[in-house]
Parts: structure tokens; sequence; C-alpha cells
């Protein structure tokens, strides 16, 4: 099967053909940096990481370009209130994005740039939409006339018969010719951050920032352009009005949007209040990597309504995948091999790139490597599975983690980089702790420390059940959590 996704300008799944073969190029709407972004942005920018290294796993090049809105209303109001010039106040929040990108395995993407950074080009685009007749001056600001672009709605399929309230466009008290059309660049208030250019002293409109940026580093027709479904309208319609109406050409050849991370079925999101950020969770003892499990887990088209019990089985399941992958690696398994396994691991492989392949199917991918594992263990249990074997396995769980990034347990070394955790606190890497020699535990102690193990895990405390696995295994002991419990065997 080909590479196909649903593409929101068509309302179909369609294959996927780039306009140059071999090449994507790639434009994603990043963050407002106006404080911590919270784990329903993560989701978009998680499905947004799937899909660039899907796109890289079938052999595309990616261009992927992805920016910062670092001036709008609420950058402005936040960093007033913090008594901060602009500029100064969203670098703390960028520094911040980048640091939650890298606990949860964030694919740095090959061109990241600041609005700010813009402001000539933009004004540019805005003076030929001037000259072209589709943008207007009134009271020192600029607007974009709806009305002088017909196409206005074929994104989102709007009836524009009724005026849509509550946008965020619409949020500015300017003066419109008429409701609909939207703010291109903002005169100058008394106290806000300003620009001098030939449009007069003011700042740009949000919408602006990103046709200018997609196309500058993208060209004026491009493959991709992806958000959560809440951009659809106004924020890419209003992309398409104005840079089609720039340029005379097509814009952008597919749209994907994800769907929304809820809590109790609404939308997580800074104005409901009802939002976590990485920091909270991981503040709660949850590992950054299970957060990207769990937000990976269902397909982006899909709702996934957040709890913590859902995190709680992310992490479970994290486990689960790590404990088969330590087994595999490590344990001492009968010459010779099967040639059944070898073919059953090549299936499970074909599996989860069809998956991919079908819109990006998450779940099914997922779904795939787990029957692998359950049978990979019983094989194990049962004396069947050969040291011959284990290339096989190794290879199809390796392929499968080029896209889901969360096989390596590397959560506490990142979060001691990074200052989460102290030098001194325990964190189950082995390095320097002392270990009892393979084989000298007792039955009775191993027991003991699994029941250790799932008390930590009850009261949520994974970095010492981690630890707890960590420590055995040092030992030559070998945890698996199935259905009825948790089983070792030694090494
Ligand atoms: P913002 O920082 O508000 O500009 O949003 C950054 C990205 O997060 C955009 O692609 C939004 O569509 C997306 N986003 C915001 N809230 C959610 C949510 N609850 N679930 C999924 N994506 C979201
Ligand atoms: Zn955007």
């Amino acid at each position: 099967m080909s590479l196909s996704f649903f593409n929101t300008l068509t309302g179909k799944v369609e294959e996927f053909k780039p306009l140059e073969q071999g090449h994507v190029r790639m434009y994603t709407c990043g963050p407002t940096v106006y404080g911590f972004a919270h784990i329903g942005n993560f989701r978009t920018f998680v499905f947004q990481d799937i899909l660039r290294r899907y796109l890289k796993y079938r052999g595309y090049e990616v261009l992927h370009v992805m920016n910062v809105t670092d001036v709008d209303d609420n950058t402005i109001r936040n960093a007033q209130a913090a008594g901060l010039a602009l500029r100064e106040f969203t670098a703390r929040y960028i520094e911040a994005f980048q640091v939650d990108r890298e606990l949860l395995n964030l694919e740095t993407p090959e061109v990241v740039v600041r609005a700010t950074d813009h402001i000539a080009d933009m004004v540019k685009v805005i003076e030929t939409l001037i000259e072209k007749g589709f943008a207007y001056e009134s009271n020192g600001s600029y607007y974009f006339r709806v009305q002088s672009f017909p196409a206005y709605g074929k994104l989102s399929r709007t009836d524009f018969s009724g005026i849509r309230a509550g946008a965020r466009v619409d949020a500015d008290k300017y003066d419109k010719d008429s409701a609909r059309d939207f703010v291109l660049w903002k005169a100058a208030k008394p106290g806000e951050p300003a620009w001098d250019t030939p449009l007069g002293r003011g700042r740009p409109g949000w919408h602006i920032e990103c046709s200018v940026m997609s196309m500058k580093y993208l060209g004026e027709t491009f493959d991709i352009h992806s958000g959560g479904s809440d951009l659809i309208f106004p924020h890419h319609e209003n992309e398409i009005a104005q840079s089609e109406a720039a340029t005379g050409k097509p814009f952008v050849r597919y749209w994907l949007h994800s769907e929304h991370l809820t809590v109790n079925g609404e939308k997580m999101s800074k104005s409901l209040g009802n939002f976590y950020t990485l920091r909270d969770l991981i503040a709660q003892g949850y590992k950054p990597t299970a957060i990207r499990y769990l937000l990976a887990s269902v397909p982006f088209r899909k709702p996934l309504n957040f709890t913590l019990d859902g995190l709680h089985q992310a992490q479970q399941s994290l486990d689960r995948l790590r404990n088969f992958h330590y087994r595999l690696a490590m344990e001492k398994f009968p010459a010779g091999e099967n040639p059944a396994f070898a073919e059953r691991a090549r299936a499970a492989r074909l599996e989860f790139e069809t998956a991919l392949d079908d819109d990006l199917n998450t779940a099914e991918a997922l779904a795939a490597i787990f029957n692998l594992i359950r049978e990979g263990n019983t094989a194990m249990d049962q004396g069947e599975f050969r040291a011959g074997d284990r290339g096989d396995f190794l290879d199809a769980l390796k392929r499968w983690n080029q896209i889901f990034g969360v096989l390596d347990d590397k959560d506490h070394e990142k979060l001691r980089k990074l200052g989460f955790v102290q030098e001194s606190e325990p964190c189950g890497i082995p390095d320097g702790h002392p270990r009892p020699p393979a084989g000298t535990l007792s039955s009775q102690e191993i027991e003991r420390q699994i029941q250790e193990r799932e008390q930590a895990r009850r009261r949520g405390d994974y970095a010492r059940a981690d630890q707890i696995r960590q420590e055995l295994l040092e030992a030559g002991v070998l945890l698996e959590d199935t259905k009825a419990g948790t089983r070792w065997k030694r090494r």
C-alpha cells in the first residue's frame, strides 16, 4: 500500500505524492510563547514528529519549517504583566519549549523561525496584497478584504452567511469594512511593542506570520501544512487567502489536522484552565516518554481524552515493551534459529508499516508490535526461541522505534541533565551503584523486591519502580509484566 493522508482541503484520504520526487516540504504552526506549552499542544507536536519521522522512514528527504509566534495579543499582555521586554519574555518560553521537546524526543525541524525576525518579509507581502486590491488601510491598520477572495472558506467549508463570533482574529477592536475581514497589520498602540515600517508603525497580525514564513523557506506552493484542528478556521483559512491572493498559485497541497486532546470531553486549553504542562506531570513522577507514548497511541484524527489513569496504563505498556527489549537483548537462548520467527518478525514490520501508511494509524502500529512481543515472550518461555532469532526481532523493534521513539530509557538521564532531578537523587541508572553479583539474590528477596516495585507503581512512583527493575536486571533477574502479575526468571 502507498502512503496516504486525510487531506482537510479535499475531505478525503489521498495518496501522498510530493511536488518533487523524494522530497517533502512541510510547515507546522509552532507554539505561541506566552507560557509553558500544555500536553494538548504536545499532542499535536508529537503527531507532527511521528509524521516527519515516518516520511523519513519512507525514504523522503524532509524540509520541515516550524515558526514560533513571539508577537501577538497574549505574548504582549503577559510580557507586560511580567515587566519584561517582549523579546526577553518570549526567549524564556522558547527555551522552555526546546527543553520540553528534548524530553519528549521530538526531532528538531530543519528550520525554526521567530515571527519577529521576519517583520520586513511580512510588510512586503502586505504591500503586494494592497497593490493587487486584496487589502486596505483603516486608521493605520491593514485588513484583508475577504470578499475579494471568492475561494474563502474552501478549507473549513464554512458558511459565511452568519458571522462567527469568538474567533481569535476578531478579538481586537479595529475598524474594518466588513466583520469578516481580518487584520494583516495592527497600528501601534501606546505602550505596545511596534516596528517602524513603510506601512507605518505597528505590528503584524497572527495569520500573516505563517503565510510569510512558510513561503519564504518552502516556496509559494509546498506539500504539507499542519496544526491542531482549532487552526482550520480562521487561521489556516486566512493563510490560504493571503498566500493565494498574493501569489496567484495554490498554497498547500495536503492539509493535515490533529484532533484535540480533551479533559472530560472538553478541549484542553489555557483559557479553560484544564491543562497539564509536561512539567506538572514530571513533578508527579510521570516519565516524559510515557507521555509521548500516550499522545502517540491514538491516531491523530481521533479525539484523545486525557486521564491520569490512561497515563498509568501507558507507562505500564511502555514497561512491557522495554522489558521485552531487555529480555531480547540480554537473555541467553539456545543456539540455532527458527525460520518461522524470522518470518514472524518481518510480518510484524510489514503490519506496522501498512498501518502507518494508512493515514498514520498509530494504534494499529502499536498493536502490531505488541502482538509480536506477546508471541516472542511465549516462545521464550517455552524454550522455542533461538539465539539466531534475536536479530530479526531486534530489527523489527528498532525500526518501529525509529517512528515511536520510546524504547530507550533515557528519561532520568535527561531529567538530570536538564536539572529536573538532583544529582544525588536515585534514578534507576546503574552507573556507579554497587550491585550484587548475578545469581546471589534469593527467590524470597526477588519476590520482596517485586512487591516493592508493585507498590511503587501503585502510588505512581515510576522512578522507584524502574530503579528496582534495573537493579534486578543488573543482578541477573529478568521481569515480565503480564496481566496475571509480574513474572521473573534468572538470566
Ligand atoms: P498555540 O501555542 O496555542 O499556538 O498552539 C500550538 C499547537 O497546539 C497548535 O497546532 C494548536 O492547534 C495545538 N493545540 C492547542 N490545543 C490543543 C489540544 N487541546 N489538543 C491538540 N492540539 C492542540
Ligand atoms: Zn500558523
